[in-house]
Protein backbone atom coordinates (compact mmCIF):
# COMPACT_ATOMS: atom_id res chain seq x y z
CA UNK A 1 0.00 0.00 0.00
CA UNK A 2 1.24 3.52 -0.70
CA UNK A 3 0.28 5.13 2.15
CA UNK A 4 1.49 8.66 0.65
CA UNK A 5 -1.45 8.23 -2.36
CA UNK A 6 -4.41 10.36 -2.23
CA UNK A 7 -6.30 6.94 -3.13
CA UNK A 8 -4.88 5.63 0.15
CA UNK A 9 -5.86 8.89 2.46
CA UNK A 10 -9.52 8.71 0.54
CA UNK A 11 -9.73 5.36 1.56
CA UNK A 12 -8.56 5.63 4.89
CA UNK A 13 -11.29 8.43 5.50
CA UNK A 14 -14.07 6.52 4.57
CA UNK A 15 -13.05 3.27 6.45
CA UNK A 16 -12.30 4.99 9.34
CA UNK A 17 -15.21 7.52 8.88
CA UNK A 18 -12.40 10.12 9.65
CA UNK A 19 -12.90 13.67 8.83
CA UNK A 20 -9.54 16.44 7.89
CA UNK A 21 -9.16 19.05 10.40
CA UNK A 22 -8.44 22.67 9.23
CA UNK A 23 -7.75 23.81 12.61
CA UNK A 24 -5.46 21.28 13.31
CA UNK A 25 -3.65 22.15 10.09
CA UNK A 26 -4.39 18.74 8.26
CA UNK A 27 -2.63 18.80 5.07
CA UNK A 28 -1.17 15.56 4.30
CA UNK A 29 1.92 14.80 2.28
CA UNK A 30 1.15 12.93 -1.65
CA UNK A 31 4.42 13.18 -2.98
CA UNK A 32 6.99 10.27 -1.93
CA UNK A 33 9.92 12.73 -3.29
CA UNK A 34 9.29 15.11 -1.01
CA UNK A 35 8.86 12.68 2.01
CA UNK A 36 12.41 11.29 0.69
CA UNK A 37 13.60 14.57 1.19
CA UNK A 38 12.77 14.96 4.32
CA UNK A 39 14.08 12.31 5.76
CA UNK A 40 17.31 12.56 3.78
CA UNK A 41 17.80 16.21 4.98
CA UNK A 42 17.13 15.34 8.61
CA UNK A 43 20.45 12.79 7.86
CA UNK A 44 18.85 10.09 10.24
CA UNK A 45 21.30 7.53 11.53
CA UNK A 46 20.68 3.52 12.10
CA UNK A 47 21.24 4.14 15.66
CA UNK A 48 19.10 7.47 16.09
CA UNK A 49 15.61 8.41 18.17
CA UNK A 50 13.47 10.19 15.63
CA UNK A 51 10.71 12.28 17.55
CA UNK A 52 7.99 12.86 14.84
CA UNK A 53 5.69 15.87 15.40
CA UNK A 54 2.32 15.79 13.85
CA UNK A 55 2.53 12.15 12.01
CA UNK A 56 -1.09 12.29 10.35
CA UNK A 57 -1.50 9.31 8.68
CA UNK A 58 2.12 7.85 9.14
CA UNK A 59 3.84 8.69 5.72
CA UNK A 60 6.97 10.43 7.16
CA UNK A 61 6.20 8.06 10.59
CA UNK A 62 7.05 4.70 8.53
CA UNK A 63 9.93 6.72 6.04
CA UNK A 64 11.25 7.52 9.43
CA UNK A 65 11.03 3.93 10.92
CA UNK A 66 12.95 2.52 8.32
CA UNK A 67 15.82 4.48 8.83
CA UNK A 68 16.12 5.37 12.56
CA UNK A 69 16.69 3.16 15.50
CA UNK A 70 13.26 4.32 17.50
CA UNK A 71 10.64 6.59 16.22
CA UNK A 72 8.24 8.72 18.99
CA UNK A 73 5.22 10.11 17.34
CA UNK A 74 3.35 12.79 18.86
CA UNK A 75 -0.01 13.35 17.23
CA UNK A 76 -2.77 15.59 18.94
CA UNK A 77 -5.69 14.10 17.24
CA UNK A 78 -7.28 11.29 19.00
CA UNK A 79 -9.04 10.28 15.70
CA UNK A 80 -6.11 9.22 14.45
CA UNK A 81 -4.68 6.80 16.30
CA UNK A 82 -6.28 3.57 15.32
CA UNK A 83 -5.52 4.85 11.71
CA UNK A 84 -1.65 4.90 12.77
CA UNK A 85 -2.04 1.82 14.32
CA UNK A 86 -3.24 0.01 10.78
CA UNK A 87 -0.66 2.19 8.73
CA UNK A 88 1.90 1.36 11.26
CA UNK A 89 1.03 -1.81 12.06
CA UNK A 90 4.36 -3.71 10.63
CA UNK A 91 7.05 -2.03 12.40
CA UNK A 92 7.64 -2.62 15.93
CA UNK A 93 10.34 0.58 16.54
CA UNK A 94 7.40 3.23 16.27
CA UNK A 95 5.55 4.71 19.20
CA UNK A 96 2.40 7.07 19.05
CA UNK A 97 1.97 9.12 21.80
CA UNK A 98 -1.60 11.02 21.17
CA UNK A 99 -0.68 14.25 22.99
CA UNK A 100 -0.36 18.20 22.26
CA UNK A 101 3.22 18.83 21.58
CA UNK A 102 3.37 21.97 23.09
CA UNK A 103 2.54 20.18 26.37
CA UNK A 104 4.91 17.62 25.94
CA UNK A 105 8.17 17.47 27.82
CA UNK A 106 11.06 15.84 25.09
CA UNK A 107 13.24 15.76 27.62
CA UNK A 108 11.43 13.53 29.59
CA UNK A 109 10.49 11.09 26.00
CA UNK A 110 14.17 11.49 25.63
CA UNK A 111 14.96 10.16 28.84
CA UNK A 112 12.49 7.36 28.56
CA UNK A 113 13.34 6.01 25.41
CA UNK A 114 17.62 6.77 26.73
CA UNK A 115 16.67 4.64 29.79
CA UNK A 116 14.83 1.96 27.97
CA UNK A 117 17.85 1.48 25.70
CA UNK A 118 16.08 1.69 22.30
CA UNK A 119 19.05 4.05 20.69
CA UNK A 120 22.27 5.21 21.16
CA UNK A 121 23.13 7.99 18.36
CA UNK A 122 21.86 11.50 18.43
CA UNK A 123 17.82 12.70 18.90
CA UNK A 124 16.45 14.52 15.44
CA UNK A 125 13.26 16.09 15.36
CA UNK A 126 11.11 16.24 12.33
CA UNK A 127 7.61 16.85 11.05
CA UNK A 128 5.59 18.91 8.68
CA UNK A 129 4.15 21.74 11.16
CA UNK A 130 0.87 22.89 10.99
CA UNK A 131 1.29 26.48 10.37
CA UNK A 132 -0.41 28.29 13.38
CA UNK A 133 2.09 26.16 15.39
CA UNK A 134 5.43 26.82 13.57
CA UNK A 135 7.14 29.21 15.22
CA UNK A 136 6.29 28.27 19.35
CA UNK A 137 7.21 24.80 18.65
CA UNK A 138 10.30 25.81 17.37
CA UNK A 139 10.94 28.73 19.95
CA UNK A 140 9.75 26.00 22.98
CA UNK A 141 12.24 23.76 21.67
CA UNK A 142 15.25 26.10 21.29
CA UNK A 143 14.35 27.85 24.91
CA UNK A 144 13.42 24.95 27.02
CA UNK A 145 17.10 23.02 25.52
CA UNK A 146 15.74 20.37 24.72
CA UNK A 147 18.51 17.63 23.53
CA UNK A 148 18.48 17.69 20.24
CA UNK A 149 20.82 17.44 17.40
CA UNK A 150 18.56 18.91 14.95
CA UNK A 151 14.81 19.89 13.92
CA UNK A 152 14.16 19.33 9.99
CA UNK A 153 10.70 20.54 9.74
CA UNK A 154 8.01 21.29 6.35
CA UNK A 155 6.72 24.64 7.01
CA UNK A 156 4.93 28.03 5.74
CA UNK A 157 7.73 29.64 3.08
CA UNK A 158 7.28 33.25 4.74
CA UNK A 159 7.90 31.68 7.65
CA UNK A 160 10.92 29.99 6.73
CA UNK A 161 12.01 33.49 4.51
CA UNK A 162 12.36 34.92 8.02
CA UNK A 163 14.11 32.07 10.25
CA UNK A 164 16.73 32.43 7.17
CA UNK A 165 17.22 35.77 6.40
CA UNK A 166 20.22 37.98 6.73
CA UNK A 167 20.46 41.71 7.73
CA UNK A 168 19.09 44.31 5.61
CA UNK A 169 16.86 41.48 4.42
CA UNK A 170 13.27 42.66 4.38
CA UNK A 171 12.15 39.21 5.81
CA UNK A 172 15.03 39.67 8.79
CA UNK A 173 13.42 40.46 12.39
CA UNK A 174 13.22 38.65 15.44
CA UNK A 175 12.64 35.61 14.83
CA UNK A 176 15.64 35.45 12.19
CA UNK A 177 18.10 36.29 14.82
CA UNK A 178 16.53 34.14 17.75
CA UNK A 179 16.59 30.91 15.97
CA UNK A 180 19.94 31.70 14.19
CA UNK A 181 21.14 32.62 17.94
CA UNK A 182 20.26 28.57 18.58
CA UNK A 183 20.99 26.91 15.13
CA UNK A 184 22.52 26.76 12.13
CA UNK A 185 19.54 26.95 9.35
CA UNK A 186 19.85 25.08 6.14
CA UNK A 187 17.00 24.65 3.23
CA UNK A 188 16.24 21.59 2.75
CA UNK A 189 14.03 22.38 -0.61
CA UNK A 190 10.88 24.17 -1.17
CA UNK A 191 7.78 22.33 -1.60
CA UNK A 192 4.55 23.33 -3.84
CA UNK A 193 1.19 23.47 -2.25
CA UNK A 194 -0.16 21.10 -5.14
CA UNK A 195 1.65 17.97 -3.32
CA UNK A 196 -0.67 18.56 -0.26
CA UNK A 197 -4.22 17.11 0.31
CA UNK A 198 -6.57 19.26 0.93
CA UNK A 199 -3.97 21.81 -1.06
CA UNK A 200 -3.37 24.92 1.35
CA UNK A 201 -3.29 28.55 0.06
CA UNK A 202 0.53 28.64 0.62
CA UNK A 203 4.21 27.13 -0.75
CA UNK A 204 5.99 25.42 1.75
CA UNK A 205 9.65 24.88 2.95
CA UNK A 206 11.69 22.38 4.75
CA UNK A 207 14.47 23.93 6.99
CA UNK A 208 17.54 22.14 8.77
CA UNK A 209 18.06 23.41 12.28
CA UNK A 210 21.08 22.28 13.50
CA UNK A 211 21.76 22.85 16.76
CA UNK A 212 24.93 24.59 17.70
CA UNK A 213 26.97 22.74 20.36
CA UNK A 214 28.42 26.71 20.94
CA UNK A 215 26.71 29.77 20.76
CA UNK A 216 27.98 32.38 17.95
CA UNK A 217 27.83 34.90 20.99
CA UNK A 218 28.97 34.84 24.37
CA UNK A 219 26.05 36.41 26.24
CA UNK A 220 26.16 38.29 29.62
CA UNK A 221 22.41 37.32 29.88
CA UNK A 222 20.14 35.62 27.09
CA UNK A 223 17.61 37.27 29.01
CA UNK A 224 18.90 40.66 27.94
CA UNK A 225 19.91 39.65 24.48
CA UNK A 226 16.18 38.80 23.75
CA UNK A 227 14.58 41.60 25.30
CA UNK A 228 16.65 43.83 23.33
CA UNK A 229 15.91 42.58 19.95
CA UNK A 230 12.43 42.23 21.06
CA UNK A 231 12.66 46.07 21.71
CA UNK A 232 14.82 46.77 18.25
CA UNK A 233 12.41 45.07 15.99
CA UNK A 234 9.17 46.13 17.97
CA UNK A 235 9.50 49.18 16.07
CA UNK A 236 11.53 48.07 13.12
CA UNK A 237 10.85 51.70 11.41
CA UNK A 238 12.29 53.18 14.44
CA UNK A 239 16.39 53.98 14.49
CA UNK A 240 17.70 52.22 17.69
CA UNK A 241 17.93 55.31 19.66
CA UNK A 242 14.14 55.08 19.50
CA UNK A 243 13.31 51.54 19.55
CA UNK A 244 15.37 50.51 22.20
CA UNK A 245 14.16 53.16 25.03
CA UNK A 246 12.73 51.23 27.70
CA UNK A 247 14.90 48.47 26.89
CA UNK A 248 15.46 46.80 30.81
CA UNK A 249 13.43 50.21 31.69
CA UNK A 250 16.11 52.44 30.02
CA UNK A 251 16.16 55.95 28.85
CA UNK A 252 17.17 57.58 25.91
CA UNK A 253 19.95 59.21 27.29
CA UNK A 254 21.35 55.64 28.65
CA UNK A 255 20.74 53.92 25.03
CA UNK A 256 22.78 57.41 23.30
CA UNK A 257 25.40 56.33 26.14
CA UNK A 258 25.31 52.55 25.42
CA UNK A 259 25.39 52.94 21.65
CA UNK A 260 28.08 55.16 22.00
CA UNK A 261 30.06 53.02 23.85
CA UNK A 262 29.23 49.63 21.32
CA UNK A 263 30.62 51.99 18.41
CA UNK A 264 26.63 51.49 17.05
CA UNK A 265 25.05 54.73 15.50
CA UNK A 266 22.14 56.08 16.69
CA UNK A 267 20.28 56.65 13.93
CA UNK A 268 20.45 53.06 12.59
CA UNK A 269 17.91 50.58 12.56
CA UNK A 270 17.51 46.60 14.49
CA UNK A 271 17.28 45.23 10.42
CA UNK A 272 20.29 46.43 9.69
CA UNK A 273 22.48 44.65 12.69
CA UNK A 274 23.54 40.96 12.91
CA UNK A 275 23.53 39.13 16.08
CA UNK A 276 27.26 40.00 16.75
CA UNK A 277 26.36 43.68 16.96
CA UNK A 278 22.87 42.62 19.05
CA UNK A 279 25.12 40.65 21.29
CA UNK A 280 27.48 44.19 21.79
CA UNK A 281 24.13 45.77 22.54
CA UNK A 282 22.86 43.31 25.01
CA UNK A 283 25.72 42.90 27.10
CA UNK A 284 26.57 46.99 26.96
CA UNK A 285 23.00 47.03 28.94
CA UNK A 286 23.64 44.09 31.11
CA UNK A 287 26.88 45.20 32.00
CA UNK A 288 25.82 48.56 33.26
CA UNK A 289 22.27 48.54 33.79
CA UNK A 290 20.75 44.49 33.88
N1 LIG B 1 2.95 14.26 8.93
C1 LIG B 1 1.73 14.18 8.16
C2 LIG B 1 2.01 14.44 6.72
O1 LIG B 1 3.05 15.07 6.45
O2 LIG B 1 1.26 14.02 5.85
C3 LIG B 1 0.67 15.16 8.67
C4 LIG B 1 1.07 16.62 8.66
S1 LIG B 1 -0.24 17.73 9.00
C5 LIG B 1 0.37 19.19 8.19
C6 LIG B 1 -0.01 18.18 10.70
C7 LIG B 1 -0.31 17.11 11.73
O3 LIG B 1 -0.02 17.65 13.03
C8 LIG B 1 -1.74 16.63 11.77
O4 LIG B 1 -1.77 15.24 11.86
C9 LIG B 1 -2.32 17.27 13.04
O5 LIG B 1 -3.37 16.53 13.63
C10 LIG B 1 -1.07 17.30 13.93
N2 LIG B 1 -1.09 18.33 14.99
C11 LIG B 1 -1.67 19.55 14.95
N3 LIG B 1 -1.45 20.23 16.10
C12 LIG B 1 -0.69 19.41 16.88
C13 LIG B 1 -0.14 19.54 18.20
N4 LIG B 1 -0.31 20.64 18.93
N5 LIG B 1 0.56 18.49 18.71
C14 LIG B 1 0.73 17.35 17.98
N6 LIG B 1 0.24 17.18 16.73
C15 LIG B 1 -0.45 18.20 16.18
Amino acid sequence: MKLYAPSTIQDIKERHDFKLSKSLGQNFITDRNVIEKIIDGAEINSDDLVIEIGPGIGVLTAAAAESAARVIAVEIDKKLIPILSETLGGYDNIKVINRDILKTDINEIINEEKEAGTFSGRVKIIGNLPYYITTPIIMSILERGVSVDSITIMMQKEVADRIKSSPGGKTYGALSVAVQYYCDVHQVTSVPKEVFVPRPKVDSTVLQLSVRKERPVDLISEKVFFSCIKHGFGQRRKTLLNSLTGVCGLSKDQIREILSETGIEFNRRAETLDIKEFAAIANSVAACYG
